[in-house]
């Protein structure tokens, strides 16, 4: 499904991210930058070594922040590494630090003049996130930097299994915009 907010298109779509043909996708690393499962691992595996090689030259990420590499072999010409929160119990900051991640991403996409985007559901996986709140989250933070900032055409939300689509479309289905439609 699709929305538009002010001149950008945001989607929720159920595929694997490795795939999407934008300008960035996002991975849901951890603090180290130096790999693990989930969608990191298959990340670094459809991108090949060079992904990991500048990941090493960055000195890690602390959780909440994003650093940008190449794209390696993806269809994507870079890749926005961001560390989002372990969840614990909802009150240790989880919610900050995962709009955090959202933000700082749509902000590198911004300074390096990139207009397309996709995102995983960060912090979903191993990390534990309920997945509602962490899809309302995630969609109204989005939303409301496409309405402080111009310059993105497209965000896309790429989730990998049906009931984590299900509740971000339902999240994109519900937020609310100022000027959307
Ligand atoms: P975290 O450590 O932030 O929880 P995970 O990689 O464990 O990160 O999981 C984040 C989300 O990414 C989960 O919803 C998982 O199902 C999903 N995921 C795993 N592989 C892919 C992929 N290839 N494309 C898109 N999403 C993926």
């Amino acid at each position: 499904m699709k929305r538009t907010f002010g001149e950008a298109a945001v989607e929720v779509t159920e595929g694997d991210i490795t795939e999407q043909e934008v300008d960035a996708i996002v991975n849901a690393a951890n603090s180290t930058l130096l790999g693990g499962g989930g969608v990191d691992g298959a990340i670094h595996r459809a991108g090949g070594p060079a992904i990991l090689a500048e990941c090493k030259t960055l000195g890690g990420c602390k959780t909440g922040d994003a650093k940008i590499t190449t794209g390696g072999n993806l269809p994507a010409n870079h890749v926005i590494h961001t560390a989002g929160p372990v969840y614990r119990d909802g009150k240790s900051g989880e919610s900050e630090f995962l709009a955090s991640c959202h933000t700082r991403s749509l902000a590198i996409v911004r300074e390096y003049k990139l207009r397309t985007i996709a995102f995983p559901a960060i912090s979903c996986g191993v990390y534990g996130y309920p997945i509602p709140d962490a899809a309302r989250i995630a969609m109204r933070t989005v939303v409301k930097e496409l309405e402080q900032h111009g310059g993105i055409d497209l965000v896309r939300f790429v989730l990998f299994d049906r009931p984590t689509y299900a509740e971000f479309a339902r999240a994109l289905e519900s937020v609310r915009g100022t000027n959307g439609s």
